[in-house]
Parts: C-alpha cells; structure tokens; sequence
C-alpha cells in the first residue's frame, strides 16, 4: 500500500458488497443481496455458494480458520476458532467451508452467563450468522481468522447475547415507523432502519505503570491514589495538539479500523489529561454496534503495541473526568430520509414532528429503563458526578423546538411561531425548524442535535447494543400508538394535530434546556415527578416492572422470562466485579500499603532514637510520626470493616440483597480504605511508596 493514501486500505479485510459481487454468481449475488436489505435469515440453497466463496476469499488472504463472533451477555465479545483443514480420502489437506457452517454454529457455550435460561443439561448455544452485518479477516499477531458476527440463543430460541434482541427491535421499529409513514402518506419508503455513530473516549496510560498497578491490571480503574497537584483545571488537553506517541498510535488505529470498514474518522485528545477519543461515520445499528466493538478491541491491542495499556472503563482515575460512549441515533429510510431531519417540505415536516414527540413520548414513559440500560458499576461513578448526565433522564430539544413544544403543550398549534414563521403542519406556512443547531447544552443526557439524539449516559465500556435495543424498543413502541391512531382516523391531519398537542401537554415535563448538573434541576426534576435512579442496582431493578415487561413482549424484542434473566445477569455482573474491587483493594492495601506505612513510621521511629541521642530536636519527627501512625490506624480499621463487607455479600445468597450488600457496604468500606490511603500517600516518603503516582501516570508519555 502506498505511503500516499493511507484510506485505501479502507475495508480491504471485509467480504463487502463489492467482493461479493465480483466472486458470486450473479443470481446468488442478488439473491443474498436481497436477503441482506430485508435483513433475513441466510436462504440456505445459496448458503454452500456464499460459504465457499468466502473461504477462498478468506485463504487468499492468509486466513487458516473461521469464527462465529458473538456477544453474550458479558457485553464482550466471543469467539471459538476452527480450522477450514479437513483430510480427503488419501490423508491430504482440503480447505474446506460449508453453508451449514456459515449459517449455523453450536458452541458449547455453558460458561457464558444466562441468567438461570439455559439449564445445563441443555448445554447448547447456537450461534446464526447476521448477514447484515458483514464477514470479515481479522489478524491477531500471526492469526488470520474469518470472523461471522453472529446472534447468539438456546436450543429452545431464547436470546442470549446483545444482538439477538437488537436485531428483534430494529424489526420493531421498521414495523411501526413503516405504519407511521404509510398513515401520514408517506408511501415511498419500505424499509426504516436505526443508526448509530458512538463517540468513543478512553485512556491511553504508558504500560510500565499498569504493570505495577494491581487494580489497573485486574479492575481497570485506580482503587487508590491521591490526586495529582496538577489535573485538568488548565483545561489544556482537550482538542490540544496531539503528542507524537499518541499520533503514532492513532495513525495505526485508523488503518487497523480501516481495514476491517471500521470508518474512523473524528479523533482527538479530550478533557482528561491521558484521555482521548475516536468516532465513526454513523450506520446501521447492528453493524455500527459490532463496529464499536471493534474499535474497543482494536483499541486495546494497538495501544499495547505503543507500550501504552487503554483504559475503556468509565472512571479510571479520581477527580478527572471519566470516560463516555455518547450514542448519536437517529432513523432512515430507503427511500432517503433521515426521519430527524426537519426537511424542508410540509410533509416532512410533519413526519419530524411526529417522530420527535413520538421520541419525547417514549423516554419519558420509559425513562427508568434507559436509566437501567446504562447502569453499571462503572458508570455509577460518571452519572451525576458532574462530568456526565445526571442519573436524571431528560430530553435537551434546543431553543426553537422548545419553545414549540411549550406552546403545543398549551394546547395550540397555530400559535408556534419561531425562526419567523408559524408551524402549521402540512401546509405551507412552516417555521424553518432548526437543522443546524449547535448543541451547546452538554450536560444533557438525551439531546437533540439538529438532526438526529445523542444518549450520553452511556458507559465507555458498554456494548451499544442494550442501549440501543432499549431506544429501538420504546420508539417503537410510542410509533405504534400513534399509528393505531391515525390508521383508525378519518381525518389524518386533525388526528396527527390533536397526537402531537396531547403529546406535548402529558411529556413536556420531560424536556428540560438547562444546565444539568445543576442542585436546582434536581429539586426541579422531584417537582416534575421524573424519577431520579441514583444507585445502579436500584436502577437494574426498575426491569422487573410490569410495564417494561409488557413493552419488551408487545413489541417482541425479549420474552418475560428473557428479561428476567437479563436482569439477573446484570446484578450478578455487579455483585462480581465489586466483589473483585473489593478484594484488589484488600490486598493492596495489605500487602502493599500498610507495610508501607508501617515501614515509614519505624523508619521516623528509629531515626529519631539517634536524633535525639545527638541531642536534636524531634518535634517535626514526632508530629510526622503521629499522623502516620492515626492514619494506619484508620487505615486498619477500615480493611476490617471492608473483610466483614466482602464476608457479608458472601453469605447473602439472594441475587438482589446481595448486589445492594455490595452497592451500599462494600463500597462504603472501599470509600474508607482508600480515604485513609490516599492521605497516607501524601505524607509519606515518596521512594518507599509502593505504586505510581496520578502525576506520572496522567502525565508521563
Ligand atoms: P460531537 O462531538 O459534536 O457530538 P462527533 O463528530 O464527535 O460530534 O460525533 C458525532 C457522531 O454522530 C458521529 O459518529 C456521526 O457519524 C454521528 N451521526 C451523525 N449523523 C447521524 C445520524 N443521522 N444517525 C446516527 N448518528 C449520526
Ligand atoms: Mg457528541
């Protein structure tokens, strides 16, 4: 590849419609096409064509084996890799790939968590190939493997992963945004599809440091350290100039990302020091959503070939900023429409306003779920700490539409003027509806950027996909009431008036343009009865509502027991990696900390016996050495009440009791250890401190 253009390698390991439209037949080729674009299930009488297509594509490439790429409910991804070798009759090696085994594979998948679903003696998982989301050549140091993204259920269909109830709701949201269209007759689009473009921030810290950090290597955040002198208050690294290291790194990141038609394209340094970030071009959700995990994988293997470890978790360090994955979302159809966009005809202006108070509709009905879907122990360090959306869920609208909104929830319509003009929906006189506003309320969690939303609560290290389902989902939901109505209505332009003014009148209170973080919107949020979620686990808890269980099976995304099972999984994630913090900061402070405060008391201790045999002075000594010893004191103190944390959450043997045992004791005592720590870090001496510093690790390339 030439030094000249860099991009060229774009999407030179994915088996993309151009690959398959030279190496098909044609027939197959619009046959999968076809499939493709109704995003159906591969037809298997072209399956053994397709298959073998790709495996000699794969071999060209150097590829040896395949994978059905998965993501269970880890939120990571998974993999089993098998070779294409199989031995013919006179013991020589065949390169071999059925369509059997492109459509279908059958991991034994009994170590992936499913929440009570899968009993084990039906073991089984079955992995089914997405074929929206294409096949592509990953290399991972000397391996070369065709990756199939694939869905992942139980022999009896459950779902098991994040796609499968993904690719459930986009049929969702297809469906009902297709009767909306139809209703208002907007007839050319047959098919609607969601998009996604996830912002990406992380941290890049040198390697030498994670090495010598327990709780970096094992929880991927600091349990301890006491703020650097120096932090962001310079407010010098966001969009600064890039380092040269981090250039490097990013440089080969984007070719990485490239190749696999990861599009890469906004990078820069962000408001942490050591803290950076990567968008892409937006797509469809699926394939966006695979693509960020992706990126969250490539991220982490580039950087270690930069001597650099990345840090996705949503809090790595104390006291600076933590780490986002803002999902920009929006909807379009086949026929060109981005269904945020305002346009500039009465007729799509009308679609816009239906789909946007469909959309406020829906967060606010469902505003705990969105909660619950960014509810992880990570992110409960972002969420209302200041730098991040408050567990608050609102909707950010921009001046103009806010000013619509209020006036419709009055009751009146022909009373909206704004930008000039006067909103009367589907004739002539239309307001110019913002297209370029420039969000500049940062601190709302769900917000309207001209044209598409933006859902900021969502953690750095999360799959897009719950997420993702949950905005499809409720979407869909609010689409098909509206649709039921205006299919049933004779009059469709007095019935859409009188669904956007009841809309307006019962969700306004859900829209909110000021500063978010503010006390004042808290106090005026319990005033409006918008459910404040503090506590992750709580937040987890709300999916058991009846109301979230009938959504999910109305709009055939997850069944009762799929949801049940979603949610025990994500307290028993929670309960886990407390549990792990809980026991790194237990033997860090152990066997590192304490002995290292106990060294430098006896060290002061025993100087001072010879100070003062020479006849000196030890009031700075002794003072030291009091505050020393008060400090390891606590310190003690609190590793026991930290050990009877741990020991209770362990005895407790319901999922839910024990998951609040670890929200509130477990953390609570963490709090302490560190408290007592970070002081003792402070004072003492700076060679016998067991651990890098904040200072070298944010500011050390
Ligand atoms: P900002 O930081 O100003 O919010 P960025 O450029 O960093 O903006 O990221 C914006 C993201 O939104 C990009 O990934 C972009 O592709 C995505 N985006 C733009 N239009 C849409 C859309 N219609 N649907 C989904 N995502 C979109
Ligand atoms: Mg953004």
């Amino acid at each position: 590849m030439g030094e000249a253009n860099k991009a060229s390698c774009f999407g030179s390991s994915v088996f993309n419609d151009a690959v398959m439209a030279e190496r098909l037949p044609k027939t197959v080729y619009k046959s999968l096409k076809k499939t493709i674009q109704k995003g159906e299930m591969l037809d298997e009488s072209i399956a053994d064509v397709v298959a073998n297509a790709m495996k000699d594509w794969a071999v060209e490439k150097g590829a040896t084996h395949y994978c059905h790429w998965f993501q269970p409910m880890t939120g990571l991804t998974a993999e089993k890799h098998d070779s294409f070798i199989t031995v013919g009759s006179n013991g020589e090696s065949i390169m071999e790939f059925s369509g059997k085994k492109l459509i279908q594979g059958e991991p034994d998948a009994s170590s992936f968590p499913s929440g009570g679903l899968r009993a084990t003696f039906e073991a089984r998982g079955y992995t089914a190939w997405d074929c929206t989301s294409p096949v592509f050549v990953k290399e991972d140091g000397e391996n070369k493997t065709l990756y199939i993204p694939c869905a992942f259920c139980s022999y009896k269909g459950q779902a098991l992963d994040k796609k499968t109830p993904l690719l459930r709701s986009m049929d969702a949201l297809n469906t009902q945004a297709l009767r909306v269209l139809k209703a208002l007759g907007h007839t050319a689009t047959t098919r609607v599809v969601a998009t996604l473009g996830p912002e990406q921030e992380y941290f890049l810290i040198d390697r030498s440091f994670v090495e010598r950090r327990l709780d970096i290597m094992l929880t991927g955040r600091t349990l301890f350290g006491a703020p650097s002198p120096r932090g962001q208050e310079m407010e010098d690294h966001y969009f600064g100039s890039l380092h040269e290291r981090i250039g490097s790194f990013m440089a080969e990141l984007n070719e990485e990302l490239w190749k696999l038609g990861v599009t890469a394209t906004t990078q820069h340094n962000e408001v942490a020091p050591a803290q950076y970030e990567v968008a892409p071009v937006f797509g469809t959700v699926n394939v966006a959503s695979d693509h960020n995990q992706l990126a969250m994988d490539t991220l982490q293997k580039v950087a270690l070939r930069h001597d650099f470890v990345c840090l996705l978790h949503e809090k790595p360090f104390a006291g600076v900023n933590g780490s986002g994955k803002h999902n920009n979302w929006s909807m379009s159809t086949d026929d060109g429409l981005n269904l945020l966009d305002p346009g500039s005809t009465p007729e799509s202006n009308m679609i816009f306003m239906v789909v946007l108070a469909a959309i406020v509709r829906a967060v606010d009905v469902n505003s705990k779920l969105l909660r619950a879907s960014v509810a992880t122990t990570g992110n409960e360090h972002r969420l209302g700490a200041n730098e991040a959306p408050p567990a608050i869920v609102s909707v950010f609208l921009g001046d103009q539409l806010n000013e619509i909104f209020e006036t419709m929830a009055k009751g009146t319509l022909a009373g909206c003027s704004s930008g000039g003009g006067k909103l009367q929906l589907g004739v002539s006189s239309l307001p110019v509806l913002p297209k370029d506003t420039t969000d500049r309320n940062r601190t709302s969690p769900f917000a309207f950027t001209g044209n598409r939303f933006e859902f900021r609560m969502v953690g750095s290290s999360q799959s897009c996909a719950g997420p993702v389902f949950v905005i499809n989902t409720i979407v869909a939901d609010a689409l098909r009431e509206i649709a039921d109505e205006l299919e049933g209505a004779k009059d469709v332009k007095a019935a859409t008036e009188k669904i956007l003014l009841r809309i307006a009148k019962d969700h306004i209170r859900v829209v909110f343009n000021g500063d978010n973080y503010s006390e004042a919107w808290r106090e005026e949020a319990s005033r409006r009865g918008l459910p404040i979620v503090n506590s992750a686990v709580d937040a987890i808890c709300c999916m058991k509502e009846k109301q979230f269980i009938d959504l999910f099976e109305r709009n055939a995304v997850l069944r009762h027991d799929e949801l049940e099972a979603r949610m025990e999984i994500l307290l028993e994630n929670y309960l886990k990696t407390i549990k792990i913090e809980g026991k790194v900061t237990l033997d860090m402070a152990k066997r590192q900390i304490l002995p290292a405060a106990m060294k430098f008391a006896g060290d002061i201790a025993s100087g001072m016996a010879c100070v003062k045999d020479a006849g000196g002075s030890c009031k700075a000594q002794q003072a030291k050495l009091t505050e020393v010893c008060t400090l390891t004191d606590a310190l003690a103190d609190a590793i026991g009440e930290l050990e009877a944390a741990l020991a209770k959450a362990t005895a407790t043997a319901d999922i839910e009791a024990a998951a609040q045992v670890a929200s509130k004791d477990i953390r609570t005592a963490m709090g302490k250890v560190r408290t007592a720590a970070d002081s003792l870090e402070k004072i003492v001496d700076a060679d016998i401190w067991p651990m890098p510093t904040y200072a070298e690790m944010l500011f050390m390339r």
